[in-house]
């Protein structure tokens, strides 16, 4: 009996998914209190992607708390966030010859999300904002009304407003358009669909399951924008630094958003921090529109910097997230095809991949299975059938491959 069984409401989803007490965590790997080892194939949903505890991270946090580095600072210029923003320039922006300002927003991705809403409707003066079947924004209401998931939406309480939902990628089939759906409808006046101040997207959608828009359809998606002077926002705060293979999981299609959100592993070191990246002619705050006491956490910025420093000075990381993730796909394709029936597809990107299976049931007894051998892994999408892999992308060669071998041996032990 521990504390946890006694507070049962205490204890969310993730928890009643792996039920023990974890204590310690090295890159990839969690340790309960029995001293039991647990590959972690679910990276804080996207936050660790530098993996649990990274040794340079730490490093560069201990010698800046040891020197009295400002903790908090709201607004404040701070030396750790102009080293922040400079890196940031230097090693992303400047590279990928791209602009934009820097907001830094409430500490959650749902913040940021929030912050982008609202700027694009400030400036457009208009309402709606277009999102997609599947897609996962954020929690709170601005947010919320953007999410296509009725079990999120259904616990807000209120009637969720001024977001029409549009057909992703892939949702109608294979083969069909659906920008050109969303093209006939802005265009149509008798639609019923306000003319939207933004689109909002992500590239792949991660609590969705896993579903990857292709760079065509991403290349569509914005000259629909243009033609109707829609903002085109990107929400990277699952897909972004690295996550894909690149480190804004746009870049692959060449697209060039209006607004952009990054939270999770920017920070680099699972630390709360979230910002919206503005194209500069749209920066229109006045003073104190979107504030929040915890924007720009400190200590975030010198983790969210290392993490700049270390693996984004120039492309070997970026090379090596690709070089695994085409592993990881084709051991996923080998696990569909050796229990084909239909019962499994392979979906993703990068380090952002999916085995989708049948139904729900199928992926969470797998899930568990592989729990019960040392794989920590949890489903997504509409019916939770998809088994996402989401490793720190520091992970070794050799703990990807035990991982994965652990997930084959669950899906042989209850599909054989
Ligand atoms: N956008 C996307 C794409 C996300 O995946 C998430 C979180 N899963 C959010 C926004 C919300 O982020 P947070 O949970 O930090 O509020």
């Amino acid at each position: 009996m521990t504390i946890f069984d006694e507070f049962e409401s205490a204890v969310q989803s993730y928890a009643r998914s792996f039920p023990c007490i974890f204590n310690r965590a090295k890159n990839e790997l969690l340790y309960d209190e029995a001293g039991n080892e647990y590959l972690d194939f679910l990276a804080g949903a996207g936050t660790l992607n530098y993996g649990h505890n990274n040794d340079l991270f730490k490093a560069r946090l201990v010698e800046y708390i040891m020197a009295d580095g400002i903790t908090h600072g709201l607004d404040l210029h701070t030396k750790a966030k102009g080293e922040f923003l400079e890196a940031f320039n230097e090693r992303i922006l400047k590279p990928r010859n791209l602009d934009y300002v820097m907001q830094f927003t409430g500490p959650t991705g749902t913040n940021a999300v929030e912050a982008a809403l609202k700027l694009a409707r400030n400036v457009t003066g208009r309402e709606n904002v277009i999102s997609f079947t599947n897609g996962f924004h954020g929690v709170s209401l601005g947010a919320l009304a953007t999410t296509g998931n009725s079990h999120h939406r259904g616990a807000a309480g209120v009637s969720l407003g001024g977001s029409s939902r549009m057909p992703y990628d892939g949702y109608l089939g294979d083969g069909v358009d659906t920008t050109a759906y969303l093209d006939k409808v802005l265009g149509d006046s008798s639609s019923g669909i306000d003319l939207p101040a933004a689109v909002i997207v992500e590239t792949v959608q991660g609590e969705g399951g896993i579903n990857a828009a292709s760079a065509e359809w991403l290349q569509q998606l914005e000259s629909v924008c243009r033609k109707y002077d829609v903002l085109l926002i990107v929400d990277d705060v699952q897909a972004g630094c690295g996550r894909t293979g690149t480190f804004f999981s746009f870049e692959e299609s060449g697209i060039k958003p209006d607004i952009v959100t990054m939270s999770k592993s920017l920070g680099g070191y699972g630390l709360p921090f979230a910002m919206v990246m503005i194209r500069p002619d749209l920066d229109q705050w006045k003073p104190g529109e979107h504030n929040g006491t915890f924007r720009g956490n400190n200590f975030a910025f010198v983790t969210a910097k290392a993490a700049l420093d270390e693996y984004w000075a120039d492309d070997r990381f970026a090379k090596d997230i690709q070089r695994k993730g085409e592993y990881v796909e084709k051991r996923l394709a080998q696990m569909a095809a050796a229990y084909g029936d239909g019962n499994f597809s392979t979906r993703g990107r990068g380090m952002f991949r999916g085995l989708n299976c049948v139904d729900g049931d199928l992926a969470s007894k797998i899930t568990r299975k592989a729990f019960a051998n040392g794989l920590m892994i949890e489903t997504s999408g509409a019916d939770d059938q998809v088994v996402k892999i989401l490793c720190p992308l520091i992970i070794t060669d050799a703990n990807l491959k035990k991982g994965l071998d652990i997930l084959a041996a669950a899906i042989r032990d209850i599909c054989a």
